[in-house]
């Protein structure tokens, strides 16, 4: 249903259909908006015409008023709704149906004349902008419909919007509508039935505007979904005192706690709460008592001028509380509602599944579950395995914290750290590495920006304004409502507590508290909740992929056994290398010219290497580790500027033209595809050895503290299996050296990556050798496509730009082809041998769409750094999961 009806559209209809007052109206379905695309404007509109009035007569019959009537007026309100939410990103009109008549008879019927030319400004002020694109240029710009409030403001020497006369209301509608005429040419159409078909066009345009292509690119949301339109009745919160409207969540979206919450303000519309520019006031009382507290607001005042809805319409308040309970036992998830109340009757005006945090998702998730309201299953289907990443992700050093100074305080609207320097503009945010976005308030044109800042801070809004949601659904960690900040766009400027920061300032901001910190605060690693454990116990019961970790050295080996790591798929034994004092070693051996010279500077490694083989091994105990022999070019180890060249002749005494010979020698046009991976090993056969005798001697040192290690050596960058073959010899003669010498052994394997094409075209040759293969898939990918993984950031951004690949083929593992390779190299191999353990250790086994691939190819595990693990472990359940409904279902 969603799919036709949009996620707006069809939970309307199925609100409805359990009994919650929903205002009638009708849907268009997202159908429409592809054919609109395919059919343009004529033809559409008179293929919906007969339907769209029929069904207005029908909300006039429910409603007891007419359209376009000038006593009597039905309003309507028009608004998108994509198969999922994208919050701000569409566009809406409100008040649909008022005109310069029907104005005086909404005026007569409610008895409240100065609400009608409130709601009749603002119809013209949203047509005016939406349909016909009369709003502010550029980003200095202030909106023309506001400069003209703000003019008249100033005039009558007023603050807010609701200190305007009624003839003031009278004066905007008038000179909006001047406006309208001088810079759009035409005037605004007083036929409701025109603005109609205005609204609902405009909506459709709005699916391809710029803020909606962009949220789909990031999300991978296709264009030919489309969005639905949703044509309603116009129920009003601004009737009065008695009338008001807000926003709630059945759970903390910020924390996942279930607590009942939200925002509120009395003779409001819908968009006041979430614009920022009044304050809202708290749902429940004790949402309120602690919104008063960290806003310093005393309680007398708080309940005199904040008062919750608890308290202030306490049946209303019953109400709707039965409704959040309602809704959440049937959509058995978080809800975000919309309501409106007019004169003192609450209508719903919608629900979906509140946007959260990592942390609230978790949470909830596991509450659900454990509040027996969905299954195991379900409850691992409920996991965005990306959105884990912000749990994973540091946090700030108490210790630092506590140092820190408070500037201001805002509300935690999204919770995490962030330190960085301040811009002002969300088109400058990439202006430093790491950027603070400071907005009086955020739009939706700020997107990108969000999303390219650390954190975001606004001045205005609160929990639920643009910034506060956007930065939730991104995992961001964003504060909002930061009243004392005097923020000064022109000079680039922020001014609180008589401090000024300026551009390019450190500050930090803690999400979970609200508390703005002045300069860089450090940060540190996160602590992981009683529900996360939960959580990954219930992803490996299900689970049939293991997952290692990709680590180098015993640190990360921690890290990613703490991450729940089922072993090591990759230890890159270069990296050991680039420390100081190995470094120089390691150039001795390069630039050594005899076997005799290179095996010296060899068996100064060989203790190193072996002690950091002994600190994986040990945090590992009992875990396969897998280490790959010596993969780089060569050259990667040498200096390339003079100065380092020198101090390098002067330690290995030699001449500064020997060492700069030896650069020039080592120079490749391509290196990646140069002397690299085994061909190093087969023309440097002793660098095999000595890795060789460094692993195994490792795994004797700790048999001998009683802890068992089965080393899985491999090999990388086969394309032959002879190349293979020689290493193998090596490897098993030096092997056969260091057991006779120790008079010990332990069992240990040789096998092979599987990255060059060749290798998984030929891959029943290599398995007869081979103990285990493990796919590359980062060179797979750069062999397969063509592209240099060093060089494809040049073109590899336009192409995505331009749709000529959906995806960084480096980051999703491309299926259609690579995963070709993948599947045949894997079939090929255990044709030969059934039990080949076969796993991947490229960057994609980190990534949940490719993990979902490796499960379906039969591979037995995944390798992604230590920070991916839990996010590996519930994609590699939900594949499971998924595979098994495929196969039933
Ligand atoms: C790979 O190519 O996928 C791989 C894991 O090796 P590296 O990234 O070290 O080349
Ligand atoms: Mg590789």
């Amino acid at each position: 249903m969603k799919n036709l009806l949009g996620g707006k559209g069809a939970n309307l209809a199925e609100m409805s259909s359990i009994g919650i007052p929903v205002p009638p109206g009708f849907t268009i379905t997202t159908e429409v908006c592809t054919e609109y695309n395919n059919l343009g404007k004529d033809e559409v509109i008179r293929l919906l015409k007969e339907e769209v009035y029929t069904a207005i007569e029908d909300i006039e019959g429910q409603m007891g008023t007419r359209f376009g009537d000038s006593e009597n007026p039905l309003l309507l309100s028009v608004r998108s709704g994509a198969r999922v939410s994208m919050p701000g990103m569409m566009d809406t009109v409100l008040n649909l149906g008022l005109n310069d008549e029907t104005v005086l008879g909404l005026a007569q019927k409610t008895g409240n004349e100065r609400f009608a030319w409130d709601s009749y400004r603002r119809f013209i002020q949203m047509y005016g902008g939406v349909v016909m694109g009369l709003k502010a240029r550029n980003k200095d710009d202030i909106d023309p419909f506001e400069e003209l409030i703000e003019n008249l403001k100033e005039k009558r020497d007023i603050k807010l919007d609701t200190d305007f006369s009624i003839q003031d209301l009278q004066d905007l509608v008038f000179d909006f509508k001047a406006a309208v005429k001088k810079h759009c040419g035409l005037e605004l159409p007083t036929d409701p039935r025109d603005q109609l078909w205005g609204a609902i066009l405009a909506v459709f345009n709005s699916w391809n505007g710029d803020r909606a292509r962009y949220y789909r690119k990031l999300h991978g949301y296709p264009a030919d979904w489309g969005t639905a339109v949703n044509v309603q009745a116009m129920v009003y919160g601004n009737m009065g005192t008695d009338s008001g409207t807000g926003v709630c969540f059945t759970r903390d979206a910020g924390t996942g706690e279930n607590a009942f919450n939200g925002e509120y303000l009395l003779n409001a519309q819908g968009e006041d709460v979430v614009a920022g520019v009044r304050t809202p006031q708290q749902i429940t009382k004790m949402g309120s008592e602690r919104w008063a507290r960290l806003a310093q607001v005393p309680e007398a005042e708080r309940a005199a001028s904040y008062p919750s809805l608890e308290e202030s319409m306490p049946s209303i308040y019953k109400e709707l509380y039965g409704y959040q309970e309602k809704l959440e036992n049937h959509y058995r998830d978080m809800q975000d509602m919309e309501f409106t109340i007019q004169q003192g009757k609450l209508w719903i005006l919608q629900t979906r599944n509140g946007k959260r945090t990592g942390a609230a998702m978790v949470k909830i998730a596991i509450d659900l579950w454990q509040e027996g309201l969905i299954d195991e299953k379900e409850t691992l289907g409920r996991i965005d395995p990306h959105k884990l990443d912000e749990l994973l992700h540091p946090i700030f050093d108490p210790k630092a914290l506590k140092k820190a100074e408070v500037i201001a305080q805002g509300l935690p609207a999204s919770p995490g750290a962030a330190t960085g320097q301040i811009v002002f503009f969300a088109d400058e945010a990439d202006k430093f590495k790491n950027t603070i976005l400071v907005r009086i308030e955020t739009s939706p044109e700020d997107l990108e920006g969000m999303h390219l800042a650390r954190g975001i801070l606004t001045a205005r809004g609160g929990m639920t304004s643009h910034a506060a949601v956007v930065a939730r659904g991104m995992g961001k960690c964003c504060i909002s409502g930061a009243g004392a900040l005097k923020i000064n766009y022109k000079a680039r400027s922020l001014h609180v507590d008589g401090k000024e920061y300026h551009e390019g300032d450190w500050i930090s901001l803690n999400g979970s508290t609200g508390n703005i910190l002045e300069g860089k605060v450090a940060t540190r690693e996160p602590e992981l909740s009683g529900e996360f454990a939960e959580l990954m116990g219930l992803a490996d019961k299900y689970a049939r992929l293991k997952v290692r970790s990709n680590a180098d050295t015993p640190h990360d080996a921690r890290i990613a056994r703490n991450f729940g790591a089922q072993g090591i798929g990759l230890t890159r034994t270069e990296h050991m290398f680039f420390e100081v004092d190995r470094i120089k070693a390691m150039r001795e051996m390069i630039l050594a010219d005899t076997i005799k010279g290179r095996k010296q500077a060899l068996a100064k490694l060989l203790p190193m290497q072996r002690s950091d083989f002994e600190g994986i091994f040990r945090v590992m105990a009992g875990l396969p580790v897998t280490i790959r022999l010596l993969d780089p070019p060569l050259h990667e180890f040498v200096p390339q500027q003079l100065t380092t060249q020198k101090e390098l002749a002067d330690d290995l005494h030699i001449s500064l033209d020997a060492v700069k010979t030896k650069v020039a020698e080592l120079h490749e046009f391509n290196p990646m595809m140069g002397h690299r991976g085994c061909r190093l090993g087969n023309t440097y056969p002793e660098i095999t050895e000595m890795q060789t005798t460094a692993i195994l001697e490792a795994a004797l040192n700790l048999k001998k503290e009683g802890i068992s290690i089965t080393p899985e050596i491999m090999v990388p960058l086969v394309g032959l299996v002879s190349e293979f073959e020689e290493q193998e010899k090596i490897i098993r003669n030096t092997a056969r050296k260091v057991f006779d010498k120790r008079k010990d052994q332990v069992p240990y394997m040789v096998g092979t990556m599987i990255e060059v094409p060749r290798a998984a075209l030929t891959a029943e040759h290599i398995a007869e050798r081979a103990e285990f293969f493990s796919f590359g898939t980062n060179d797979l990918t750069q062999m397969t496509f063509g592209y240099s993984r060093d060089d494809a950031g040049k073109f590899l951004k336009v192409y995505l730009e331009k749709g000529l690949l959906k995806e960084d083929p480096f980051e999703v593992l491309d299926q259609e082809g690579v995963g070709q390779l993948v599947m045949m190299g894997t079939e090929k191999g255990r044709k030969v041998k059934p039990d080949l353990k076969v796993g991947i250790c490229g960057e994609h086994g980190g990534e949940p769409t490719s993990i979902d691939f490796c499960h379906r190819a039969g591979l037995n595990y995944v390798s992604c750094s230590p920070f991916r693990v839990p996010i590996a472990r519930v994609a590699a359940a939900q594949a499971a999961l998924l595979a098994k409904d495929e196969k039933t279902g």
